[in-house]
């Protein structure tokens, strides 16, 4: 159990850092994305410099004050908001948001913690490279954010997750040291993985203050195409085409489905649908080709394997950035009518590949036998990651349907461990998952977890209650 931020501790973090640091949180850090929480804090500290970040940590940890790192307050599962009691610190590291280094020759850029990620991925674009970690927060998230969720997003099929694009991190540990690792090595067996344990760790091991970031040469041809297809099994088999055709040249491939593109024109986002009528699973694809590589020829000759295998019943090929931009719009705007559709409950579930499409006939039998519910199944499907929510029928407001939530996550959950998947494939535990972790995650894993916690943190002040739950 932490202690209560006093008065008396507040003045000596005012008298430790530099004017204005210490402030009084103002509404947004109280608040995330999806309304789940409402937080509570003592005071925002933000930082200016590293050694302020761990200054304000070794007095919160001699004093036995919380903290909660806070990134850009995207994140989907609590973790940047403590509901609980005694009110914690937010560490906010958005002073701290410069590009530190690039070496493009290097395919390197060290970005501070503090960096929202569609700055880095501009920063690596002003030198001809690419910044790869994309997602629909990625204007408002940061890197020390991304980085302590292991943020995933729509190219991971390409070059993998945020752990994937880190190198090395400087971190400031539970009790105020400093750890330098900001090395631009691709090599490096030199004992542990600690960047590794405090990347997805979710600001419980330390606070992230700079990383080391993979670039990459930017594709020189892109494609974009939506196709209908049949079902999600016909979507698997295309992707295993697309890649048999263009290997790793394949950078998206997303699932959206047909409830979800209603759910466009249900609450009027005034996009125009590109199939009519609206097919019951639609697939955006991205390839990111070679100069020697036509991404328009490849996308034709996918569809037309496809079409002949009776995977595939119509699409469009962009033919134009507009169009392309316009088929990533669709996508990106489904979570925003999710949103205002308002779910009775979501899902981030990853599975095997070939077990998506079982999990989603079974799923769905299973959710229709509580309540005429509606189903949006979409997301990374390339990365076996599908974003299952679940909706009251058209008119009924998700409050009205009562205490389903529950029942329909037990569900949607006991059936993904059945089937060997995960319960949060890209968003993390936070405070929402706490209990799914204790109950699916493996004994010695949770056993491990813990005494890593309790070797990093004896005092538990690190985002206390996400992801394990505090020492009483
Ligand atoms: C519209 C939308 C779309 C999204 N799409 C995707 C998607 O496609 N894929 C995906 O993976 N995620 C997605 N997300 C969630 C995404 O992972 C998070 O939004 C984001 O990466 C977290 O970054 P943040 O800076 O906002 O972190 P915050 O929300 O501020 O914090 C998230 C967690 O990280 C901790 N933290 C923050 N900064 C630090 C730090 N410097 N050091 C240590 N701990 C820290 C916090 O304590 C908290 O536990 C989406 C979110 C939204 C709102």
């Amino acid at each position: 159990m932490t202690n209560p931020a006093t008065p008396e501790f507040l003045d000596r973090l005012r008298a430790g850092l530099p004017e204005g640091r210490v402030r009084v949180p103002e509404k947004r850090y109280l608040e995330e994305p999806r309304g789940r929480f409402a937080g509570q804090a003592a005071a925002v500290v933000m930082p200016g410099s590293t050694e302020e970040v761990a200054a304000t940590v070794r007095m919160a940890a001699e004093a036995g004050v919380g903290i909660v790192p806070y990134g850009g307050g995207t994140g989907l599962v609590g973790g940047q908001i403590s509901p609980d009691a005694p009110a914690p610190i937010i560490v906010s590291l958005e002073r701290m948001s410069a590009i530190r280094g690039v070496w493009p020759e290097e395919n390197v850029l060290i970005a501070e913690a503090g960096a929202i990620v569609a700055h880095i991925q501009e920063a690596a674009e002003a030198v001809g490279r690419l910044f790869p970690l994309s997602y629909g927060a990625e204007g408002t998230a940061r890197i020390g954010g991304a980085l302590a969720v292991n943020s995933g997003g729509v190219n991971v099929l390409r070059y993998g997750n945020a752990r994937e694009l880190c190198l090395g991190i400087e971190a400031v540990l539970p009790d105020g040291r400093i750890l330098h690792g900001l090395r631009r090595l691709r090599k490096d067996n030199t004992g542990y993985d600690i960047r590794n344990l405090i990347i997805g760790a979710e600001g419980t091991l330390g606070i992230i203050t700079a990383a080391s970031l993979r670039l990459f040469p930017r594709p020189a041809r892109i494609g974009t195409a939506l196709f209908a297809v049949r079902d999600p099994a016909a979507a698997l088999s295309l992707l295993a085409r697309a890649r048999d055709r263009v290997g790793e040249g394949v950078t998206a491939f997303e699932l959206l489905s047909g409830t979800g593109l209603g759910f466009l024109d249900e609450v009027g986002m005034g996009l125009r649908q590109p199939f009519d009528p609206i097919p019951e699973w639609v697939l955006l694809i991205d390839l990111g080709l070679p100069p020697s590589l036509d991404p328009d020829a490849e996308l034709e000759a996918i569809f037309t394997e496809g079409f002949e295998a009776g995977e595939v019943t119509d699409g469009l090929i962009a033919q134009s950035g507009q169009q392309r931009a316009d088929f990533w719009r669709l996508r990106e705007a489904v979570p925003e009518a999710n949103r205002k559709i308002g779910a009775v409950a979501s899902h981030d579930v990853s599975l095997p590949l070939s077990a998506i499409p079982a999990f989603l006939r079974r799923a769905e039998a299973a959710l229709l036998a509580l309540a005429p519910l509606r189903i949006n199944a979409f997301g990374h499907l390339g990365d076996g990651n599908v974003h299952y929510n679940v909706y009251p029928p058209k008119g009924v407001r998700a409050r009205d349907l009562g205490d389903l939530r529950e029942r329909v996550s037990d569900t949607v959950h006991d059936l993904i461990h059945e089937m060997d998947g995960s319960f949060s494939a890209e968003h993390g535990v936070g405070r929402l998952k706490v209990h799914d972790l204790e109950l699916y995650g493996d004994p010695v894993r949770l056993d491990l977890m813990r005494q890593i916690k309790d070797l990093l943190d004896p005092k538990g002040i690190m985002n206390p209650g996400a992801v394990l739950r505090p020492r009483q």
